[in-house]
């Protein structure tokens, strides 16, 4: 601390130490909370010495929180060039995360937030609220187009099963798809040179994927195969795990703000933190940027589905229905909302899944379980998608190259959920 209030005395070089020193401060903070929280740190490939140094000497809880809290005012103080938008960013961007840190240590004391406040402290946003009207008419919408006898989860569930991916082509059509996302990223994105990654196959985790940053472009792809995987999901997780998301989103993250200006900061990367919001939005909207229109339609219609020994003829008719079920997505936000809330148990809140999500009872009790761990983070899937969609298409006016050159400057910047609107 002593060597950041002394170097803030200077000029323009002083700035970008004093910050470079509060910067390093933050790492060796969430590497601290690291000890608290197994899921906290998701990514760090900074100084190995750092790492150990946490662990050989862990920091209290209640000093992590306080020292957070000083790091922010040593920002509020902190210097920043005229017209620097970048380094303003910078600093707006270690204020909110060293936020959402002091927020993460007040939840693991036994602090209580609301689920709106807790989004709007780790995640600087707060997701929209939907009545269940808006729901109703979705259902009622797939209750005219989907076939059969039964409820409708019965009639989505029969009729999903003619889409599953069989397991034993799951690896290769998985590696199809990626293959084609790269191919369309890399078209308009320059990857680093070398960046590579490798898939697994799991099972008994809470998530359905997982792209594990290793740091120097590498990735580790987990793919969870306890429930099978249908054939309109298979582009989406390669875009969102792959190309142009995580494994991208944190590639440039790595070269241009880590590797090239110095800021240690993103060589970690902690998971219940705005930037959590910015990495999983621009996972779900690289689909529609890698692409647009029909184009995943006809890829999975002229490539994925033969592959998968799936009749080509019903990709159009599914693509359909798919539509209407992505709209159903945010009355996973409301099962949340209530159960974090303690209104409803967790019984309910699976009830609620399986009426408005029409997700079957195992898939919905795996849901639960992703809320009971990972709480309010689930809005950063669908009002992050939307947050980011928002950004991205008000600078491409619908022009391709322009979308994908501000979709890549979003995930080459230290910028904030609450400046996407
Ligand atoms: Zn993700």
């Amino acid at each position: 601390m002593l060597v950041v209030v002394l170097l803030a005395a200077g000029g323009g070089f002083a700035q970008s130490t004093n910050m470079n020193a509060i910067a390093e401060s933050y790492v060796k903070l969430v590497l601290a909370l690291g000890n608290f929280d197994a899921d906290y740190v998701d990514a760090y490939y900074g100084p190995t010495t750092w790492q150990a140094a946490s662990k050989a000497a862990p920091l209290p809880l209640a000093q992590i929180r306080t020292r957070a809290h000083t790091l922010r005012q040593e920002l509020a103080s902190a210097d920043t060039p005229a017209n620097a938008e970048l380094e303003n960013l910078r600093r707006q961007y270690l204020d909110k995360q060293l936020g959402a840190m002091e927020a993460r240590v007040e939840m693991l004391e036994g602090r209580k937030f609301s689920f709106d406040e807790e989004s709007r402290r780790l995640y600087d946003a707060t997701a929209p609220f939907n009545p269940e009207e808006h729901f109703r008419e979705v259902l009622a919408q797939l209750d005219r187009t989907l076939p059969g006898k039964g409820t409708l989860a019965e009639r989505w569930e029969a009729y999903r099963r003619r889409f599953f991916v069989p397991r034993d082509k799951l690896d290769v059509v998985f590696r199809t798809a990626i293959a084609e996302c790269r191919r369309r990223t890399a078209l308009h994105i320059a990857l680093p040179p070398g960046e590579s990654f490798t898939v697994e196959y799991v099972k008994g985790t809470p998530w359905g994927a997982y792209n594990w940053y290793k740091g120097n472009f590498q990735s580790v792809i987990q793919v969870n195969t306890d429930l099978p995987i249908t054939i309109d999901r298979i582009i989406d997780l390669a875009c969102h795990e792959g190309y142009p998301g995580h494994h991208v989103y944190n590639s440039l993250l790595e070269k241009h703000l880590v590797r090239d200006r110095g800021w240690v900061e993103f060589s970690v990367y902690a998971l219940y933190s705005p930037q959590s919001l910015i990495a999983e939005g621009s996972g779900n909207y690289g689909i529609k940027v890698a692409f647009p229109g029909d184009e995943k339609l006809a890829f999975e219609r002229a490539v994925l589905f033969p592959l998968a020994g799936l009749d080509s003829a019903r990709a159009a008719e599914f693509e359909r229905v798919g539509r209407l079920m992505k709209q159903l997505g945010y009355a996973a936000n409301e099962a949340a909302r209530r159960y974090l809330n303690g209104e409803i148990a967790a019984a309910t809140a699976a009830a609620w899944l399986t009426r408005y999500t029409l997700a079957e009872p195992a898939q919905a009790a795996k849901h639960v379980r992703f809320i009971d761990r990972y709480r309010s983070y689930v809005i950063n899937y669908n009002l992050g998608e939307d947050l980011v969609e928002h950004y991205v298409e008000a600078r491409a006016d619908g022009d391709a190259r322009r979308r994908w050159d501000a979709f890549a400057e979003l995930n080459s910047s230290p910028r904030l959920p609450s400046t996407l609107k």
